[in-house]
């Protein structure tokens, strides 16, 4: 069993600190939000109020914070865990950032003696909770098979995708299949609804054929029901969009779909969505289509 230092307890965080706890190991917690530790120190973990304090004594760290400059500070900045760690830790980031700053702090951590792996995961909230997230991995193969029983503990799906970087790039790819399927997922909902078609036994088939799919299985209640408390906030999807719109772009590509998506998750924040759950990119087609609902 391993000691195990968890920064960042937000909606997924949380969750997967626990599982780490419940299977054995020591975890101590560290979120800037003290509150968010509460259900690790509930399951026998302990809250710490410094990253030192949590990488003390920790053969494991894990990080899960929003982007790209949060793990650069907890990683790299002052009092982080590169100056404070133990020799030889093991750096897990679960966080989806830019593949360019996980190469480089991957860089940076083998210079300290650390290893780092990216491991970005999908699955949403109820993956976190049930411990069945895909994990995407970027990283050297001795650093993953290190890595994996941590991994199992918290994911059911755990694929070593490639070097440092490469756990990145498959989140990015997943962010754009995502919000595709949710803006699908979104207008679909919106004319049914506007043909008058119950929408629970059209769901039903639809999810039973080619159209079916995670998102629809996840989002479907949120979206009928006009309740987007995130799961996943929408200020997170246009972040990762971001990332996929700008590693396109580097790599030449042209993704139409993917700028257009992107144009809309932007949108949905600068119409003050940001906070909600992605499902209420159908605020969006109801906006556009002039029937939204302004108190939902
Ligand atoms: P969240 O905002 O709920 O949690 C992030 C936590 O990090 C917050 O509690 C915040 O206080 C903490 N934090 C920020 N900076 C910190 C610092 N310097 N030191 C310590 N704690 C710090 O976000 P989330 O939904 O848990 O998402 C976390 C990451 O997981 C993001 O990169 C997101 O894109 C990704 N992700 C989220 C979901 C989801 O469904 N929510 C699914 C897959 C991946």
């Amino acid at each position: 069993m391993s000691n195990i230092a968890f920064i960042g307890l937000g909606i997924m965080g949380s969750p997967m600190a626990v599982h780490l706890q419940n299977a054995g190991h020591t975890v101590k917690g560290f979120d800037l939000n003290p509150s968010n530790a509460q259900k690790l120190v509930d399951a026998g973990g302990r809250a710490v109020t410094s990253i030192a304090d949590a990488v003390r004594g920790a053969d494991v760290v894990a990080v899960m914070v929003p982007d790209s400059p949060h793990v650069q500070a907890v990683l790299a900045g002052e009092k982080g865990v590169f100056e404070t760690a133990e020799p030889g830790a093991l750096i897990i980031d679960f966080s989806s950032i830019r593949p360019d700053v996980t190469q480089e702090l991957a860089k940076q951590a083998a210079e300290r003696g650390f290893r780092l792996i990216d491991a970005p995961v999908s699955g949403g909230e109820p993956g976190a909770v049930n411990a069945t997230l895909s994990i995407m991995v970027g990283g050297s193969a001795e650093d993953f098979a290190a890595a994996k029983p941590f991994l199992d503990t918290v994911g059911k799906t755990v694929v070593h995708v490639g070097t440092n970087g490469a756990g990145q790039t498959v989140k990015s790819a997943n962010q754009l299949i995502v919000a595709t399927n949710i803006q699908a997922l979104a207008e679909a909902v919106v004319f049914l609804e506007a043909y008058g078609v119950e929408l629970g036994p059209a769901l039903d088939v639809l999810g039973g054929g080619l159209a079916g799919s995670a998102v629809l299985n996840q989002k479907r209640e949120k979206m009928a029901n006009r309740e987007f408390a995130p799961g996943f906030r929408i200020d997170l999807h246009h972040k990762d969009m971001g990332i996929f719109t700008t590693a396109a772009r580097e790599a030449g590509l042209v993704t139409p779909a993917g700028s257009l998506i992107a144009q809309l998750v932007a949108s949905a924040r600068a119409n003050g969505d940001g906070h909600l759950d992605h499902s209420a990119l159908l605020r969006g087609v109801e906006r556009l289509s002039g029937t939204l609902n302004k108190e939902n």
